[in-house]
């Protein structure tokens, strides 16, 4: 007898992530879709890896991870978020973000609990949830007058929270609209959760790209949020390396004991080599992370000059390596299919917004990704130009 396997995730298909960047290859088309760049992290970086790789760093490393790591990253999160963390109860060097997220939910999210993200909400969140037996519910982001700024909607957010809701997740900076939390919305969200019986979960992986001289507000710099949040951040992003899968999540002690319960069992430990790797490099060098704002503003500021004559309306993003761009004077057809259609006839490939959110409240917008090189990112504009 062939036992029948009942899904537990019945819905659930291929990540829109690989969708596109599979069909980006199969057409040969400019993959602005899955957000990655086409650059390489660091030599230094590169060089202190290959350096452990050839003096024995080649074992398991310590569960939570290796202390120097921890060190380093404690001494960031003191530096930009003046939160002192302790390293050997609050720091979790982890598998990437995603890694990260999965273990946070499984750990906190009991049957039966209700989990609030906000739409569009990255992908990973609700599957976790789902395996976790919680219950999504899905708060929209308010877009303003101009249709161009994504905001929290703390009213809504409010009306949703309810004696059932066991944990909040964040992502701000947000992917894939750039919207950014203000030091009012953090005070707002102290309010609305103060005496309530549930968590958060902030996922920063963008911390170190925002722009236009904004700082980034993590939920750690926060004395009151952070006695309920555990924070996650993705070396991905910070040293252009998301094929890298190194992250970490830092919280309270009494969230990282129920965190690393999780973890222990999800990955065991992170690889060795890159922990101490990265530990030296940001040890000796953190004007790499403080140099990223202004390197992809540059990259921003560069795509939306080139944007400028064509079709499309636009705001420049305000965190992020990803641009919205509103076809509505262009097209009326469902994102989704529009990303898939220009992909394989005009050569562009991006990502829709709606397989993010609940309703399809985002419209006629596709994401596209600038973390590319200039010229990726000028053959790319003058094709969408010509629409
Ligand atoms: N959260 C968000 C918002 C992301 O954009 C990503 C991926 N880029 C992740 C989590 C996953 O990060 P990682 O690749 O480190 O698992
Ligand atoms: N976070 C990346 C993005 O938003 C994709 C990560 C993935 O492919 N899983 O494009």
């Amino acid at each position: 007898m062939k036992p029948e396997i009942s899904s537990k995730l019945p819905k659930l298909g291929t990540t829109i992530f690989t969708v596109m960047s599979q069909l980006a290859t199969e057409t040969g088309a400019i993959n602005l879709s899955q957000g990655f760049p086409s650059f390489d992290p660091p030599d230094a970086l590169i060089d202190r890896i290959n350096w452990h790789l050839h003096n024995g760093a080649n074992q398991y490393a310590p569960m939570p991870g290796t202390p120097s790591l921890r060190m380093a990253i404690a001494e960031k999160t003191e530096r930009l978020q003046r939160r002192k963390l302790d390293v050997d109860t609050e720091v979790t060097v982890c598998t990437g973000a995603t890694e990260g997220l999965f273990s946070a939910i499984t750990a906190i999210v009991r049957t039966g609990d209700e989990v609030i993200i906000l739409d569009p909400a990255y992908d990973s969140y609700e599957p976790a949830i789902d395996l976790a037996g919680g219950i999504t519910r899905r708060v929209p982001l308010k877009i303003d007058e101009n249709g161009s700024d994504f905001h929290p909607d703390w009213q809504r957010l409010s009306d949703t929270l309810s004696d059932k809701t066991r944990l909040i997740i964040l992502n701000f900076p947000h992917n894939p609209t750039g919207a950014i939390l203000t030091a009012e919305d953090l005070d707002q969200l102290a309010e609305l959760v103060r005496d309530r019986n549930c968590y958060l979960l902030s996922d920063e992986v963008y911390e170190h790209i925002v722009f236009d001289g904004e700082p980034h507000r993590s939920l750690a710099s926060h004395d009151e949020l952070w006695q309920r949040s555990m924070v996650i951040c993705s070396f991905g992003k910070t040293f252009h390396a998301t094929g890298w899968k190194l992250g970490y999540c830092a919280a309270p002690a009494h969230l990282t004991a129920e965190f690393r319960k999780v973890h222990q069992f999800t990955t065991f430990s992170v690889s060795t080599p890159m922990q101490h790797g990265i530990a030296d490099f940001l040890a000796s060098d953190p004007g790499f992370y403080e140099s990223l704002p202004a390197f992809y503003q540059q990259k921003r500021d560069r795509f939306c000059e080139l944007l400028a004559p064509s079709r499309f309306k636009f705001q420049p993003a305000r965190s992020t390596f990803f641009q919205i761009l509103d076809y509505s004077d262009i097209s009326d057809e469902i994102d989704e299919s529009l990303a898939k259609r220009w992909t394989r006839e005009i050569g562009v490939a991006s990502i829709p917004l709606t397989v993010f959110c609940e309703t399809p409240f985002t419209g006629t917008r596709l994401r596209f990704c600038f973390a590319k090189d200039d010229g990726t990112l000028e053959k790319a504009a003058g094709i969408l130009c010509e629409l």
